[in-house]
């Protein structure tokens, strides 16, 4: 087994991106052309609190679909579980994110699990608050408070990218209202999760977010609880089942524990009780997920023997 350090992580991080060269980095996000083709960082942050990185670390990236972890967060922690999966699945899918055809095949058309477009739509119309400025100021809040990062924020021109390139998504969730899964102002409920996908993080906020879930939802810096473990191990659990879009299988094979992707090429990981991972390489695959990052994941996993499933 080889043994994490700043040195072991630059050269993962040159052995894993030559792969950033098998994948497209996607245009329709603001300042993200062929200039960011070839980045690739990383950091862990063992539960302990000591952070080590590698490569284009503070490279800072629209969370893009890490922040449906988030929001499942926060609708559990308001809601409860089963509130939350009376409007949503827990189910993996083996469709593309962003399928609209799924909803109209499944039980009640909810959608399949609450890391897919639709699944993310229905779950942050749950998070609470008197108006969608004050649902947004709470996502913040709580994303600030356990990455210990106060300088977190939307960034104005991936969140009008977002409404501009929002039709599949506006798609996904009127035909949720037209089926009665989606009950509340579909406008808002829109306008929320495009606020939420334009946060930027780079390595290290990713990396404390699974962080947060491998030490038990404890803030960063005074260990208040914030989330109860039985919210985090539902979390960990449809990450692992439905995180890394319809490649999740090949994550829980290849890599053993709980990831989420965005198309950013924005990856966290948690090695529950051990340490959070944070990843960004913007060339993405046609599922989704970076081609670098996630060759990263695969040779720190088998090398730092982290697959939950075993080793060797
Ligand atoms: N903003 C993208 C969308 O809603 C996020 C997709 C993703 O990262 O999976 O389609």
């Amino acid at each position: 087994m080889k043994s994490l350090s700043h040195e072991y992580l630059e050269d993962a991080i040159e052995d894993s991106r030559p792969y950033a060269s098998k994948g497209t980095v996607n245009k329709s996000l603001p300042d993200f052309d062929g200039t960011k083709q070839d980045l690739l960082g990383i950091s862990i942050i063992t539960n302990d609190q000591t952070c080590y990185s590698g490569g284009d670390s503070k490279q800072y990236v629209p969370m893009q679909s890490t922040s449906k972890i988030i929001s499942l967060m926060l609708a559990l922690h308001d809601f409860g579980k089963d509130r939350v999966f009376q409007a949503v699945g827990m189910e993996p899918m083996g469709d593309f994110f962003n399928s609209i055809s799924q909803l109209e095949s499944y039980d009640t058309s909810k959608p399949f699990n609450p890391m897919i477009n639709a699944g993310a739509i229905a779950v942050s119309a749950l998070i609470k608050g008197h108006d969608n400025k004050n649902r947004f100021d709470r996502y913040l809040k709580f994303l600030r408070r356990i990455t210990n990062n106060y300088d977190l924020d939307l960034d104005e021109k991936v969140y009008e990218a977002e409404i501009a390139n929002g039709s599949r998504n506006r798609a996904l969730a009127y035909f949720m209202h037209s089926t009665g899964s989606l009950v509340s102002d579909v406008e808002e409920a829109l306008d929320l999760y495009f606020r939420i996908n334009s946060v930027m993080m780079c390595c290290e906020d990713f990396a404390k977010v699974g962080t947060f879930l491998s030490r038990g939802g404890r803030a960063p810096d005074n260990d208040e609880k914030l989330i109860p473990p039985h919210h985090l191990r539902t979390v960990k659990a449809i990450m692992m089942t439905s995180g890394m879009y319809n490649s999740s299988g090949r994550y829980a094979v290849e890599v053993g524990f709980p990831c989420k992707s965005g198309v950013s090429g924005s990856i966290i990981g948690v090695v529950p009780g051990i340490m959070g991972i944070g990843i960004v390489g913007p060339a993405i695959d046609e599922k989704g997920n970076s081609t670098a990052g996630g060759a990263l994941l695969r040779k720190i996993s088998q090398d730092l023997e982290l697959n939950m499933f075993g080793t060797g």
